[in-house]
């Protein structure tokens, strides 16, 4: 089969043939028909520090597919050939005390497909039926593939309660986009979405009914003003992992507000405490899906009225990956779907 391979310890990634996955008794083969590439494989096509000390090449990467079951291990027995399917990329263990209570995205042993065990950027991948989530007709494969970002989107934005609340986010990649569809799916009232990347802000105003602020041009005192907010945000969402911005999220929430960090400062950096302690406020990490609350969450959003598919910008042969890395390194896109069909 073909894949996209990690096979050097370089910058890069390689289109090569691999055998179709072995699979064991409890697994599924999965025909891939379209993939997601995240910023994960950003990092993992950069080769940086992150990559390197994560990655054991070779490695078949990508984690965000939808396809078809094709064949099934001797003991599942709940699934069958020719579903159509998306899955969970984290394969978690099930000795630790949190997966034995049923909290199996708190698992410590937890694997990722395309990270720690061989992804879906080829012609067939090998996952748990555990990890498997059949699709309705309702959810083609351009929404199944995009459906672990929207559920990093979901499981920040519901960690609080939105209904009636001011909303900031800040980074306006596809995930701080789909929080803010989310965000007024379920009833915030001011959704303001910040980033220094025109092209990205002007991607949010177009998916969602969001209020793009480019914070090198204006100041998020001013943005309050005009939307006439006087105290601060009630929630933050944290989607960008820089540093400037969690700074500027602590100085713009209300007295006791909640703040949901989904991005990943790629260093330590400094944080005034004294202004959380004071201002009484609430710093949740967040990482993942909730297994599997998330994917039940998302999908019933989805058939509800929900719409994120604005955010794929661009659709891609496989063979014309690099195409897409590039775009992806460069920030110069939204949600961009290899097809593995043709
Ligand atoms: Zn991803």
């Amino acid at each position: 089969m073909k894949a996209l391979v990690k096979s050097q310890a370089a910058r890069g990634l390689w289109l090569e043939d691999a055998p179709v996955p072995e699979f064991g008794p409890e697994d599924v083969l999965i025909k891939v028909h379209k993939t997601g590439v995240c910023g994960t494989d950003g990092h993992i096509y950069k080769w940086d520090e992150w990559a390197q000390r994560t990655i054991k090449v070779p490695m078949i990467i990508g984690h965000e597919y939808a396809g078809e079951i094709v064949a099934l291990g001797e003991r599942v027995r709940t699934l069958r050939v020719g579903q159509r399917v998306s899955g969970e990329g984290h394969v978690v263990g099930m000795r630790s005390r949190a997966s034995r209570s049923g909290h199996y995205h708190l698992d410590p042993e937890t694997q990722g497909v395309g990270v720690n065990r061989p992804g879906a950027f080829a012609e067939f991948v090998r996952v748990p039926a555990f990890n498997v989530i059949p699709l309705p007709d309702d959810i083609d494969d351009d929404l199944g593939a995009i459906l672990d970002p929207l559920g990093n989107a979901v499981h920040t934005a519901l960690t609080y309660n939105l209904v009636g609340e001011d909303v900031l986010i800040t980074g306006a990649g596809p995930i701080g986009i789909m929080a803010g569809a989310v965000a007024r799916h379920v009833g915030a009232r001011h959704i303001v979405i910040t980033d220094i990347n025109a092209h990205r802000l002007q991607l949010a105003a177009q998916v969602a009914d969001i209020t793009p602020v480019n914070t090198s041009e204006e100041d998020l005192k001013s943005v309050m003003g005009r939307l006439k907010m006087t105290e601060g945000f009630d929630v933050g969402l944290e989607m960008s992992g820089a540093p400037a911005a969690f700074v500027q999220m602590v100085d713009h929430l209300v007295m006791g507000g909640r703040i949901a960090m989904l991005g990943i400062p790629t260093q330590p950096f400094p944080v005034d405490w004294s202004k959380i302690v004071f201002r009484m406020l609430t710093v949740k990490g967040i990482y993942g899906r909730e297994m599997f609350e998330t994917w039940h969450k998302m999908i019933a959003m989805l058939q509800s009225g929900l719409q994120v598919r604005n955010v794929i910008t661009h659709h891609l042969p496989y063979s014309d990956y690099l195409t897409g890395f590039e775009m992806l390194v460069k920030g110069e896109c939204g949600k961009v779907v290899l097809d593995w069909t043709v």
